[in-house]
C-alpha cells in the first residue's frame, strides 16, 4: 500500500528534477548563443563616435556581390579569404586614367604620396574586398588628430592577404562599403585633398600593411615601403608585397598603438 505512493512521489521528484535540469540546460544554451552572437552585433560600432564616420564591416551577407568571407570575424583573417574562388592575384597601379607620380619617400612612416590631378580614379590594386571606408572628412588642422588625417579613405584587403589603403579622396565611389568584393582596377574613389592634404597639391596617399581589426589607422596608413611595388605595377609588372609585409609584420611585434607621428 505504501510502496505505490512512495513510487508516485519518486516519479514526481524525478520529473521535477529533470524539468529543472532541462531548464538550466536550456538557459545555459541560450546564454551561450547570446554571447556567441555578441561580437557580431557589436562589430559595426568599433569606431569611437566622432566627426569622422568610419564604417566597418556590417553584415555583408545581403548581396551576391558581397565577400564570400561574409562572416565579419573572418574579415581580418589573412588566410581564410585567400581561398576565395573569386579572386586572383593580379596587380595594377592604384591611380587609373591619369598620370600619377609616386613619391620616393614619406615623412615619419612608410607610404607613398602619388601626385595626380584631383578627380582621378583610385582603383583597387588587386582583387579583394573592401576593409574600411571613411566617408566624412573630420580633419581639423588645429588638432591634427591622427585618425582623421586621411580624410576620405578606402582600404582593401587583397586576395594576397595584404591591405592597401588610399586616402585624401575627394569622393568615395558609389556602392563601396566594407565587405564588398572588388576587382583589380575597380574604382574605389576619386583623388583629392581631404584630411591633412587640404593645403597640398592633390594626391593619393597610398599605404601597404597587414590587415588588422578596425580602426587601427596607425598601421593602416602604411607599414611597408610601397615604392618598389608601385614602380613594378606602373610598368605592368607583378611584384608582390606579400613577403615584405610578412617580414615587417614579424618585426613589428605586438601592437600597442601608434608609435610615431600620432
Ligand atoms: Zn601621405
Amino acid at each position: 500500500m505504501t510502496r505505490p505512493i512512495w513510487a508516485v512521489f519518486l516519479v514526481a521528484a524525478v520529473a521535477v528534477t529533470a524539468t529543472g535540469l532541462f531548464a538550466l540546460s536550456a538557459t545555459g544554451v541560450f546564454d551561450e548563443a547570446q554571447s556567441g552572437q555578441a561580437p557580431t552585433s557589436s562589430l559595426p560600432t568599433t569606431k569611437p563616435a566622432g566627426p569622422t564616420t568610419t564604417t566597418t564591416v556590417a553584415a555583408p551577407t545581403t548581396s551576391a556581390t558581397s565577400a564570400p568571407a561574409a562572416t565579419p570575424g573572418q574579415r581580418t583573417s589573412v588566410s581564410a579569404p585567400v581561398q576565395s574562388p573569386v579572386g586572383r592575384t593580379r596587380y595594377v597601379f592604384p591611380v587609373g586614367g591619369c598620370r600619377g607620380d609616386a613619391s620616393e619617400s614619406h615623412h615619419d612612416y612608410p607610404a607613398s604620396d602619388i601626385f595626380a590631378k584631383a578627380g582621378c580614379r583610385f582603383v583597387s590594386p588587386v582583387d579583394g574586398w573592401v576593409d574600411e571606408v571613411t566617408r566624412v572628412d573630420g580633419w581639423d588642422g588645429t588638432t591634427n588628430v591622427g585618425r582623421d588625417r586621411g580624410g576620405l579613405s578606402v582600404s582593401v584587403v587583397g586576395v594576397d592577404g595584404v591591405r592597401y589603403y588610399g586616402s585624401h579622396l575627394s569622393a568615395i565611389a558609389g556602392g563601396i562599403r566594407p565587405g564588398l568584393i572588388v576587382r583589380a582596377g575597380q574604382t574605389l574613389g576619386l583623388t583629392g585633398k581631404t584630411g591633412s592634404a587640404r593645403g597640398t597639391p592633390p594626391h593619393l596617399h597610398f599605404g601597404i600593411s597587414w590587415p588588422t581589426s578596425p580602426g587601427k589607422w596607425w598601421i593602416r596608413r602604411g607599414a611597408v615601403p610601397p615604392q618598389a611595388f608601385l614602380a613594378s605595377w606602373l610598368g605592368g609588372g607583378q611584384l608582390s608585397p606579400v613577403s615584405s609585409v610578412a617580414r615587417v609584420r614579424r618585426a613589428y611585434g605586438v601592437d600597442r598603438g601608434c608609435r610615431s607621428y600620432c
